[in-house]
């Protein structure tokens, strides 16, 4: 999505493991046998269904005969990716390397997120939860739902993690703030679109055009579709409701 680069992370020794399975480039897998240094690969891990986390899986699954593929089902978009899925449930104990993670849900991002969480170490594999150095984006054509992705935010605060490993940008080392940060952010964003819509602002177009001036036209469409998903999100909240296209603000 956005941030510098896309991270798989390897787990060795007993259980060796892949969380998320990347885009199956060659210098990926050519990378990742020379990290194995021998021992046999036996299962990746996808924090979510998006193509740059899991359309590698067919590649890992034609060079490497035998792995398991394990991810959250996202039945309109699994079968596109050519391997068999286990399904991971929320608080699933998985065995990794020498230890063990949990499996935590947390939607938002998209619809079959989950993050996994290892507690001694109290460190989090991200996926797309949080990229350092920018917010992450919700595309409402794929399911993504700000109200699902604020509760997942506090969910992961509630973890109170030390470090998050993304897919995305840098390593998260003072995650408590940059999830706090997002929080923030959003409840913000929320505020203007609540002005706009007691502004007389019906369309997410005009919400959009009101609350961000001075915008790249070829960024017009996603500050479009942010407005949609907190305009989905004040209705989830009882906030906001639609006539046939037109939005409203319900006052408390
Ligand atoms: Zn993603």
């Amino acid at each position: 999505m956005t941030g510098d680069g896309n991270w798989t992370w390897l787990i060795p020794g007993r259980v060796p493991t892949l969380i998320d399975a990347g885009t199956g480039v060659g210098e990926h897998l050519d990378a990742l046998e020379s990290a194995l240094g021998g021992a046999k690969l036996a299962q990746v891990l996808v924090t979510h269904g998006h193509s740059d986390h899991a359309s590698g899986a067919a590649a890992i699954a034609g060079r490497m005969p035998g792995v398991r593929f394990l991810k959250k089902p996202w039945p309109a978009r699994d079968d596109r990716w050519g391997v068999e899925w286990s399904p991971l449930r929320d608080g699933d104990a998985i065995a990794v390397g020498d230890t063990f993670v949990t499996t935590v849900g947390t939607p938002g991002h998209a619809p079959d997120h989950v993050c996994f969480w290892h507690p001694e170490s109290r460190m989090l594999f991200g996926g797309d939860l949080a990229i350092e150095g920018t917010t992450v984006w919700l595309p409402s054509s794929l399911d993504g739902d700000l109200h699902a992705y604020l509760k997942s935010l506090e969910r992961v605060l509630a973890l109170d993690p030390i470090r998050v490993f993304p897919a995305h940008g840098e390593v998260i080392d003072d995650p408590g703030t940059l999830l706090r940060n997002y929080i923030d952010h959003r409840l913000k964003r929320e505020e203007q679109v609540i002005e706009a819509l007691r502004s007389g602002d019906t369309s997410p177009e005009a919400i959009a055009g009101r609350i961000y001036t001075r915008l790249r036209d070829d960024l017009r469409s996603r500050a479009v579709e942010t407005v949609i998903s907190h305009l989905k999100k004040l209705e989830q909240d009882g906030r906001a409701h639609r006539s046939e296209l037109a939005w409203h603000i319900i006052e408390p």
